[in-house]
C-alpha cells in the first residue's frame, strides 16, 4: 500500500517539525512552508506519514492511502479517536 501527503498551506506555520521527523518526506520551501516530497513506500512509510500528521500542531497534513484495504485502514484510524 502507498500513501501520499498533502499540506494545507493556509494552516502550516512552518514549524519544521515534519521536516525534522522525516527529511526524506517533507521539506520547508523558500516561503518557509512545508511541502511533501514524492516517493513510493509501503506500510512503514504510510505509518510514518500518519505519525507526522498526528504531530503537526495545526493539522495541516492530510494523508491519503491508496491500494487494497485503504478504506478499512482509514476507518480504523478514524475510530481510534
Ligand atoms: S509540522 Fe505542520 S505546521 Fe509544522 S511545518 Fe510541518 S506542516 Fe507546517
Amino acid at each position: 500500500m502507498s500513501a501520499s501527503a498533502r499540506i494545507d498551506r493556509t494552516l502550516c506555520l512552518g514549524t519544521g517539525l515534519c521536516e525534522s521527523m522525516a527529511q526524506d518526506l517533507f521539506l520547508l520551501d523558500d516561503e518557509g512552508l512545508a511541502v511533501p516530497l514524492p516517493g513510493d513506500g509501503g506500510d512503514e512509510r504510510t505509518e510514518l506519514l500518519r505519525s507526522i500528521a498526528d504531530c503537526c500542531p495545526t493539522g495541516a497534513i492530510t494523508v491519503t492511502e491508496k491500494g487494497p484495504g485503504a478504506a478499512a485502514r482509514e476507518n480504523a484510524h478514524e475510530s481510534k479517536g
